[in-house]
This record gives structure tokens, sequence and C-alpha cells, in this order.
């Protein structure tokens, strides 16, 4: 070890004997100590203010201040308190020694003095001090450490509330843009579908009719763009309920399959369903899987140009099983994983082959899985795709279970409007839009008597008018009442309590329909309609009544 690298220790010994002073400065300076001397209490408190010695060793018995006053004086200062003092004593007395100890001594040494008793009880206390002060500071950086650590902590707090602030804004405002893009939307659609519907049915054979048709299929797929966008934000607010129902699964393929027989018909590619397990009836959220089906389906025609496209049902000991294999264009390798994320086609930008939004088959994938289900790709470039939706086995029903299973009435073939009354029904029609009026009008008034009111305040004049069998109900009617103020308005007065009141509404995300029928209204429907089928509920509803 380097000696000289070790800083020597200083001593300060208080005595008023001089013999006693110089015995002990020898023992210290031989054993490697700084000596500094007072022969007094004010001199040693005097040497004390300039320097601080590492220890003091302190005579007790001294004239005018005692060892034990300035003791005291030492400890009472914040600067001076920590320095250990020894105190040197002739007696052996116990009160003394008690004494010393009060004041703030931390030890006593007794004379005639013992050199290796000094010494050793100086190392003693000196490394004791040490000791302390190093815990102090350790104690010290330790505080400072966590200081420093809970500012950070609280600097990182505020940042995340600011950015979860922000991101509940961002989605505060995603929402209210949603809401509104589906209102304006869904708006505009009530003509472009209605009129075009009206239009190919009366001009079926010309030419003109081609061109209505042509509105009317852009027209329906603008309203499945929509509706698929607002199916993913929907999943990504978590806002899908699954409501479980007894259905057919067979039945249900066989309604997806005869949607898209007149599309593979217009492509001369074959459409055909494989039933490899009996008739399957399970308990699922209808709306989802009827989705998923159309969703694959759609795909496997719309990539398949020669061939054609099998839906075959199976069961395995674990699974459901639902299988979609084309013989169309295929999919490279690189890209199988690829086609279930957002927006992802194989052909992409502006060099892309084929329309869609790239949305069908996330969407697919997760109400796929929101069912507690799975979806597995196989394909080969240029030969064909096999799509597999595994779904649990326990949504199969038992035999005993099923009586009562959904049957499925064809839903896609022409509806027959059974109602031709000999006095037809009176309806009130509150809507503010030109164009849905019209449109309105036009399905309508073969079957029905109406009376139009375009806003708020009309329709509570008009309600005077006469006795009517249903009241169908926009929500946004501009300025002035709106569509709930006027149903509850009107489902107190008489002659209305037993009516339906059916909002007729544009506003048609997840929880609206719930909310208007909790808040008055006794049906819902949403826009854009089908001219048809809104004959058809518009009279279910009278009858429920
Ligand atoms: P979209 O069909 O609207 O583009 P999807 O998410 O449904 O969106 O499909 C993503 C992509 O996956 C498609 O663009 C296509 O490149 C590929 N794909 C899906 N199904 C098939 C299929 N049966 N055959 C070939 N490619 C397919």
């Amino acid at each position: 070890m380097n000696i000289k690298s070790v800083p020597k220790n200083n001593i300060l010994v208080v005595d008023d004997n001089p013999k006693n002073v110089q015995y002990i400065s020898m023992i210290l300076t031989n054993n490697g100590y700084n000596v500094a001397i007072a022969n007094n209490g004010e001199k040693a408190l005097r040497y004390v203010e300039k320097r601080k010695p590492d220890l003091i060793l302190l005579d007790i018995m001294m004239p005018e201040l005692s060892g034990f006053e300035v003791c005291e004086t030492l400890k009472r200062n914040s600067s001076t308190q920590e320095i250990p003092i020894i105190f040197l004593t002739a007696k052996t007395d116990v009160d003394d020694i008690v004494k010393a100890f009060e004041v703030g001594g931390v030890d006593y040494i007794t004379k005639p003095f013992n050199p290796k008793e000094i010494i050793v009880r100086i190392k003693t206390h000196i490394e004791l001090k040490k000791s302390k002060e190093t815990i102090e500071q350790q104690k010290k950086s330790l505080e400072e450490l966590n200081e420093s650590l809970e500012k950070k902590v609280l600097d990182r707090t505020n940042e995340l509330l600011q950015a979860k602030d922000k991101a509940e804004e961002m989605n505060r405002l995603k929402s209210n843009f949603l809401t509104n893009m589906s209102h304006e939307l869904r708006t505009p659609l009530v003509a472009i579908l209605g009129a075009s519907q009206i239009l190919s049915m009366d001009l079926e054979s010309s030419k003109n009719g081609e061109w209505a048709s042509m509105i009317y299929k852009s027209g329906k797929r603008l309203m499945e763009t929509l509706n698929l966008i607002l199916d993913l934000s929907k999943i990504e607010a978590k806002k899908i309920e699954l409501k479980y129902v007894k259905v057919s699964l067979n039945s249900l393929i066989a309604e997806s399959v005869k949607l898209f027989e007149p599309l593979a018909a217009s492509k001369n590619i074959f459409i055909k369903a494989e039933y490899n397990s009996g008739n399957l009836i399970i308990i699922i959220d209808e709306r989802l899987i009827v989705e998923v089906l159309n969703n694959i389906i759609n795909n496997a025609v719309k990539f398949t140009e020669v061939g054609g496209v099998t839906v075959s049902l199976f069961l395995t000991n674990e699974s459901i099983i639902i299988r979609v294999t084309d013989t169309g264009i295929g999919i490279p390798e690189d890209k199988l994983n690829e086609i279930f994320e957002e927006f992802r086609q194989v052909s992409e930008g502006t060099n892309r082959t084929f329309e869609g939004t790239g949305l069908g088959l996330t969407i697919t994938k997760r109400f796929v899985e929101l069912m507690g289900g799975k979806i597995f790709v196989e394909s080969k470039y240029n030969q064909g795709s096999s799509f597999s939706v595994h779904l649990p086995i326990r949504y199969l029903l038992n035999e005993g279970e099923i009586n009562e299973a959904k049957v499925h009435p064809n839903q896609f073939g022409s509806i027959r409007v059974e109602n031709k009354q000999r006095t037809k029904p009176h309806l009130l029609i509150v809507d503010d839009d030109e164009n849905t009026i019209a449109i309105i009008n036009k399905f309508l008034s073969e079957y029905f008597f109406l009376n139009f009111a375009k806003n708020g305040e009309d329709a509570l004049v008009k309600a005077g008018d006469k006795k009517y069998n249903a009241v169908l109900v926009d929500i946004n009617l501009g300025r002035g009442i709106n569509g709930l103020d006027v149903v509850n308005y009107l489902k107190n007065q008489k002659g209305f309590k037993k009516l339906p009141l059916i909002a007729l509404t544009s506003y048609a995300m997840e929880g609206d329909k719930e909310g208007f029928l909790s808040k008055g209204f006794t049906h819902y429907i949403a826009k854009p309609f089908d001219g048809i089928e809104l004959v058809k509920f518009i009279n279910d509803a009278i009858k429920e009544y």
C-alpha cells in the first residue's frame, strides 16, 4: 500500500496539562496522525472555528471552560456537531462518565494513558465517523437519485397524460368524422340508389335501363365500401357486440352462393356449394358469418376468369370448416400474409388491376377471430386459391337442440309486396331532404296515402290533420326541432300512443339504432333503403301494432 496516498487524520488535543499534551502528541505523531494542540477550552473553540479536526481528545477538568462545556458548545453548532469527541479523564467517577456521554462524547479514556488504547479508540471512532459520513453521502445520493427519478416519472406521466388527451381528442374527432361521413354519404345515396332502382325498373328493356342499372350498381358499391369502412372502425373501437342466433349454415352458404350467381354467370364461370356433413345448425352471429362468406366468395368470383368457385362445408373433430376454392389468378407466396393487412392488395398503386378497398380480408379475418375462429389461405399463383374458415365445433348444435332453428327465406329473390289492400294505410313522413321525399313518394305512394312534413314544426301541425297508421321520421331536420323532439311530442299525443314511430335516418353507426329505440321510436330503418324492402318493413310494423 502506498502510505503517502492516504491523507493523515487531524487530531485536536485539548488539555491544560502540558505533560499530558506532550505525551499524547508523541503517541499520535508516532502513529501517523497530525496533531493540533489547545491548552484551554477557549482556544479549542477558536481552532475548531477555522479548521475541523477529524477527532478531538478533550480533557474534562480545565479552568474556565470545562471539557463538558466545550463539548456542549460544539454539539450545538451544526457545522461541528459531527466531530467525534473522546474525553480524557483522570477520574473513574461513574457520574462523570455518564455526563460525558450525555453531552455528546463518543468515548472516554482514563489517565494514566495507555498508548495502544488511545490509538485503538481513536482509530475506531475515526472509522465510525467515516462510515457514518459515507452512509450520509450515500443517503444523500439516493435522495438525489430518488428526486430526479420522481421528477422523471412526473415529467413522463405528464407527457403520457398529454399524449392520452391528444389521442382521446383524435379519437373523438375520428368518431365525429366517421359519424358525419356516414350521415353525409347515406343521404345522397338514398336518391342515387332509389332513383336508379326506379329508373331501371321502369326502363327495363331500353338502353336507358342499362344506364340506370349502372348508376344503381355503382351506388351499391359505394354503399358497400362505406359499410366496410364503418365495420373496420367499429372493430377498432371494439364496439362490435356479438348477437348469437340459431341458423342453418347450409342455408347461409346457399344464400351467399345465390347472391353471386349472376356475377359468376356474367363471367362465364361456375359457382357451386358442396355440403359434406348434412345440414349443420349452429349458434353464431349471423351478420358476421354472412359478411365473412360474402367477402370470401366475392373475392373468389372477382379474381377468377376461367373455371369457377366451389364452396364446401365439412366437419372435423375440432372445427366446422367452410372452404372457398377458386381456379383464379392465385396469390404469389410472398403476398400470402400481406393480404390480411389493411388496404393491402396484390396489385397495388396506380398499376392495380382489380378494384377494391383492400379492407375485405382485414375485416373478414377480424370477424372470424371475433367468432373464435381462424382463417387460412393456400394459393398457387396462376392456378387458384383456397380460403378456409375454421369455426369452433362448440357452435354446432346437437339434434335435440335444433328444433327452432331459423329457416331462411331466400331474401335475394324478388320480394313480392302483398299489401295492395283496399284501404291504403296513411303515413306521415317527416323529412327535410327533397330527393328523399321524391324517392319515398315514388316507392310508397302506390301502397300508402302519404302526408309529408318538411321540418319538425310542420310535423307537429300535420300530425293533427288526420288519423295515421304509422309515422316515419328523419332525425336531422335542419333548423328547428329535430326528429327526436317530434317523436317525444307525438308519442304522448292521443292517436299516436299505439302507432309505429319509425326512425328513417342516415345515423347508422353502431349503437344509433339502440339509441333511437330507447328514446321513443318503436322501429328503425337506416338510409339508404331498398324501396321494396321499405314497403314490406312499414307493412310489418303496422301489422305488429
Ligand atoms: P379487395 O378485394 O377489396 O382488394 P381484400 O382485402 O378482400 O380487398 O383482398 C386483398 C387482396 O388479396 C386482393 O386485392 C387480392 O390481391 C388478394 N385476393 C383476395 N382473395 C383472392 C382470391 N380469391 N384470388 C386471388 N387474389 C385474392
